[in-house]
Order: C-alpha cells, then structure tokens, then sequence
C-alpha cells in the first residue's frame, strides 16, 4: 500500500498496520514492512530444571544452533505460534519429533475462541449472589451466578452470548475480563443484589473489601459429625451456624449415638432431618455465610421440661471464624460468657482443617468447530481421534479435561499454563492456545497436512522470537506415552 501499511490476515479484523505499528489486538506487528507475531513463541523443555525460570535461547533475529533442542525432551507450545485464517490453511506449526522411537506430530495454533469462558470458583462461605444473578465486569454483564458447591460458590463467565449477543461494550468487558482471569491478573467483578469480589486464580478471593482466609471445614450437619465426639462432656449443646444446614449437637444422629442428652434447644428456620436445619437466617456474609450478627437470633426459646439452669451452649460458624460461649440463668436465659479454655481446642480445631480460600479459574473453549481444518482436511476425523484417545489436547502444554459427547469442549487450570498465554482479538474472541499431539501415522490416516510437517530442529532456523521455558513438573509430559487428555 501507499504508505507501506500491510494487511494482517490473522483473523477476521484484516488490520491494516503501518510500519513500527501493531494491529488491534497487539499481537501483529509491521516490522520492516514484515508481518510479525510480537511475542516469543514459547518452547517448553524438560531439561531445563530451574523450576518456572524462563530462559531465552533465542532472541529476535540471533541464530541458534539448536542444541536445546531434544527430540522427547522439547515440546512446541502454540503460545506465540499465531494463528491462519482462514481455518482451512494449516495450522502455523506442524511438528515432527522422535519419542521413544516412535515419530509423532504435534499440530499447534492459538485458536481465536468466540464459544469460550471461564467456570470460577470461589471458596468462600459467605454469600456472594442468589443463582442466576448477573455478575459483571466495568458495569457490563458478563457471567452469572450459578451453583454453590461444597465450600464454594461458581460462577460461569463469558460464553458466546456475552461475547457476541449483546453491545459492544458487554463483548469487549467480557473478552477484557476473560483475559485477565485466564493470565493470572486479577479481576474485580459485582453481582447484581449481591457482593463484590476481587479473583484471581490461585489466589484468595476478596469479598467486600475482605480477604477470605479459609473454606469452610464442612456443613454445619458435617462439622457436627467431624467434632461432636471433642465436645463430649465439655459442653452441653453446639449449633453450628451454616446458612445451607445448620447442625444441632443433640439432636444430630452423631450427638445421640454418644448419648447426649435432650436440651429442649428451640431453632428457628425449618428443620430437615433430626439435628439438621435449612434456612435459619437469610444469606450474607456474616456467621456461615448468613446474615447474622447475633448467633442468638436463630433461637426460640428453650423448652423449660428438658433445659436446666447451668446448661452450657457452644455457638460456632463453619469456619470457627464466629463463635460465642452461653450459659442459661435460673430463668432459662442465655447469657455469654468468656469460651471456657476447654472448649477453644475445638474452635481452633475447626479453623485447623478449614484449607485457605482460593479462586480457581478454568477456562473452557469448543475446539470442534473450524480449527480442526488447520489440523486435517477433513475435521471430524480429528473429534474422532481426539475421542478415541488417540490424539492428546494440550493448552499452552499444560493436560486438559475434554468433555464427553460431540466437538471437542476442553477445559483447562489457567494456572498451569505458562503466564500470559491468553490473548484476544477485538471481534471480540479469545485467543488461547491449543496443541494437538499424535502419531505420525495416525496423522496421516486423519487426512493432516503431511506436506506441512517439519522436523523439530527446523524452528531453530527461524529468526523469530522463541522462548523455553522449564516443564512443569507437575503437569504430565505432553510427549509422554500414557499422558492422557482427559
Ligand atoms: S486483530 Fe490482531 S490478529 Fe486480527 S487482524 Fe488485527 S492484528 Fe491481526
């Protein structure tokens, strides 16, 4: 063009991008009038055994003479690879090597996802949102809530509807979100009638401005289980306050095996099975994910023929992080007192086996519409092996769960894949990366690129960026026998 602008054919957008300037996504640049991926193409190597440290072996136009390349021992990511547009030319490296005798291909592309989105979950008691509620990101829907799990509340995030179903600032806000949840960046998200939170993955959420420490030790009906028999003989009667079961020591089967005696305690909310109470107070974020301060307020009063005067009550959350000690009057009142060292045991026991409170996002994309075309000519082959296990999925090198049934729906820890492997581009889609890994022949029988193949030396010809970076050693090899994709 007139002023030397180039076309990037990477995706749909077709930027025109003038000399010394990047596209829209960032990720292409013109350089020199040559279009140019802008970040290093990641090279995972087991051999390099310095934990997470990243080693250059090849910087920007310096010739590298190969020798960390490995057959077996070097796996090429997609990170960086690029990405063809359209799908039905190869994808941007096809790759040879040797493992154990045996030649298999590795096919990787940063595939551009626009059925994608992140499952979050959230460990934490407290009350974020009621189900469905709209979670949002710069004020723009883009997830809701959904179920609470055993400690944890799920969000789901993105998904197409949200990329490409609503304005252009609900796609942008979600495509921005999802980035920086998957590249370990944190992310402040509000849900509509409900709570602020800070995730990102690995680490503990923030609700409200409050750090979440730990996950609960269990329901309230379960810590009764765990701990009833610690309290045999200190006390006379525990609630565990949960908003989803509340437990009642006396009543509970785990109280009546050890033979505890009635204590005429009256709670309010209603009662599922003996010693095990739904809806005590509303959701919060208070004592158990209620919305109580006062521990007292779930109690009726106590049945005068079964309590007594001296009669010692332990009230605890799930977490241990409330807790409140009463004894009842000559008039059946309760009144708090200080916890009796006996019983802080038990409270610090409960904290004891609460694990800390983390943010895991998984991000989950369809691999089973037209990326497959840069993998094989004829796409459905690939699903096929894929699901017969022929053919490994890996993301950025770290293992992915594919799920069952049609395409090739994956899901992946963002936190074992090398930092900063997401990207997007601004139609809008995320671009994550995504490698196939099989056998020569098999590659072949699924109709691949046969004349697209390279060996695996044949990258370090390339004068482009390239980065290796140190295997995880607790991700299974990619290249290994036996490492399975799901
Ligand atoms: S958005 Fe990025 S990948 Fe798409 S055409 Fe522009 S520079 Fe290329």
């Amino acid at each position: 063009m007139a002023d030397d602008a180039i076309r990037c054919d990477a995706c749909p957008v077709l930027c025109f991008i003038k000399p010394g300037r990047t596209g829209s996504c960032d990720r292409y640049g013109n350089h020199d009038g040559k279009l140019v991926r802008l970040d290093p193409h990641v090279v995972l190597n087991r051999a390099v055994e310095r934990g997470d440290a990243v080693v250059p072996f090849l910087e920007r136009s310096i010739d590298w003479d190969g020798s960390l390349v490995s057959h077996g021992e070097t796996f090429v990511t997609a990170i960086g690879a690029g990405t063809t547009y359209p799908d039905y030319k190869p994808a941007p490296f096809i790759i040879s090597s040797q493992v154990d005798g045996v030649e298999m291909v590795t096919v990787v592309t940063e595939g551009i996802f626009s059925y994608c989105g992140v499952k979050v979950k959230i460990d934490t008691d407290r009350h974020l949102g009621a189900e469905c509620c709209t979670v949002r990101a710069k004020g723009e829907a883009v997830g809701h809530v959904t179920t609470s799990e055993y400690g944890s509340q799920m969000l789901s995030l993105g998904g197409v509807r949200h990329l490409t179903g609503g304005s252009r600032h609900e796609g942008t806000a979600t495509s921005d979100a999802l980035m920086n949840l998957c590249n370990g960046k944190a992310v402040e998200l509000e849900i509509d009638d409900g709570a602020k939170v800070v995730v990102e993955a690995g680490k503990p959420p923030v609700v409200d401005g409050v750090r979440e420490e730990r996950m609960r030790v269990g329901c309230g009906s379960a810590t009764i289980g765990m701990f009833a028999k610690q309290w045999l003989g200190k006390v006379d009667e525990v609630v565990v306050v949960d908003d989803h079961i509340t437990g009642v020591l006396s009543e509970h089967q785990a109280g009546k095996l050890l033979g505890i005696p009635e204590t005429g305690i009256k709670l309010k909310g209603r009662r599922s099975t003996p010693g095990r109470y739904f809806q005590v107070a509303e959701p919060g974020t208070s004592w158990g994910g209620t919305d109580i301060d006062d521990p007292l307020s779930i109690l009726g009063k106590f049945n005068s023929r079964k309590a007594w005067p001296g009669l010692r009550l332990l009230m605890v959350s799930t977490t241990g992080e409330h807790y409140a000690y009463f004894e009842l009057n000559e008039d059946l009142r309760l009144k708090e007192k200080e916890l009796p060292a006996v019983l802080r045991q038990s409270v610090t026991r409960i904290k004891e086996n609460c694990e800390p409170a983390l943010c895991t996002v998984l991000f989950m994309g369809g691999a089973g519409g037209s990326l497959r075309a840069g993998v094989t000519e004829n796409p459905v082959k690939l699903t096929h092996s894929v699901r017969d296990a022929l053919t490994r999925v890996t993301c950025g090198g770290a293992p992915v769960y594919v799920w069952p049934g049609g395409g090739i729906t994956f899901m992946v820890d963002v936190t074992r894949l090398p930092q900063n492997a997401f990207g997007y581009v601004p139609t809008p889609a995320l671009v994550a990366p995504i490698e196939f890994t099989l056998k020569l022949a098999d590659y072949g029988a699924l109709g691949g690129y046969l004349d697209q193949v390279r060996s695996l030396g044949s990258i370090s010809t390339e004068k482009v960026g390239k980065r290796a970076i140190a295997a995880r050693k607790d991700n299974p090899w990619p290249l290994e026998a036996g490492a399975k994709s799901r």
